[in-house]
């Protein structure tokens, strides 16, 4: 099995979304800075009420899934559908937006820290008209695995292995088959994940440095990483908290405009239309 190694490195931006919410952009700060099928990753933590509270007011999508990670916190999802789902802290959020949907994230508190991510997944051509879709997960769902070395893993989608053992986590069976996983090293633990060969990989450390194959990478970006089977993480003197993800990749062009993501320009101007028009949202 070949280790993956550290590719390139893209390092967190601020930037602000909704009404106002501060957090750090890697993935999706530039058009260029995708990595197939993900197409934006952003870091929200604070404990400054000001930066959160405005939260994320009622928006369109069409065309992608958006999930929602809160590491710590409280926040009310709702959408147009009228589901509405209570996201607190270890719990998931995830919405396959398909042809359309207006939602909200709102948060539930007004002082204390607020840590989570937004990680937006491609769908797609033949899924991106789809109904839409959503999933609740709540933290009791998502299956943790200790690590013989110390440590602990989150198995948000797909499948960890560690020590041998499989664990399965709550999102399977997507087109995009993607592995979610939360790994918290101690000082001087390590972590090693089989992943298909023919899928894209980045970690994002958001706790303490992470070394890939010999090279560090600092806190807040992402590193994407080359081909192979496995990867092997290692914490620093500090221990990690990181993120890894992998997915299948599109292959497929595409055109983002806003909260948009399509293959062509016609279907965004169509997009558009239909969220002036309501039809976005007609319930069919
Ligand atoms: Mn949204």
């Amino acid at each position: 099995m070949t280790n993956r190694t550290l590719r390139q490195v893209i390092q967190s931006i601020p930037a602000s979304d909704g009404a106002g919410v501060r957090l750090r952009r890697s993935l999706g700060a530039q058009p260029g800075l995708r990595v197939d099928p993900f197409l934006m990753l952003d870091e929200f933590s604070s404990e400054n009420p000001d930066d959160y509270v405005a939260g994320f007011p009622a928006h369109p999508h069409r065309g992608f899934e958006t999930v929602t990670y809160l590491v710590d916190g409280h926040m009310l999802h709702e959408d147009h559908l009228g589901h509405r789902g209570d996201l607190k802290s270890g719990g998931v959020q995830w919405m396959s937006a398909g042809r359309g949907i207006v939602h909200s994230e709102m948060p539930q508190q007004e002082r204390g820290r607020v840590r989570g991510f937004q990680l937006w997944i491609n769908l797609p051509a033949r899924e991106k008209m789809k109904p839409p879709a959503y999933r609740d997960l709540q933290p009791e769902e998502i299956p943790v695995v200790d690590l013989p070395g110390g440590g602990r893993v989150k198995v948000i989608a797909g499948t960890a292995t560690a020590d041998g053992r499989e664990t399965r986590g709550p999102i399977a069976g997507l087109s995009t088959d993607p592995l979610y996983l939360d790994v918290a090293l101690p000082a001087g633990g390590s972590f090693a994940q089989p992943v298909d060969g023919g899928h894209s990989a980045f970690v994002y450390p958001y706790e303490g440095s992470v070394t890939i194959a010999g090279a560090r990478l600092p806190a807040h970006s992402a590193g994407v990483l080359g081909a192979g089977s496995r990867i092997e993480a290692s914490a620093g003197g500090e221990g990690t908290r990181f993120l890894l993800l992998a997915g299948r990749p599109l292959g497929e062009p595409v055109v983002q405009y806003g909260p948009f993501v399509m293959n062509t320009r016609a279907e965004i101007e169509q997009a558009i239309r239909d969220y002036q028009s309501g039809e976005l949202t007609r319930i069919a």
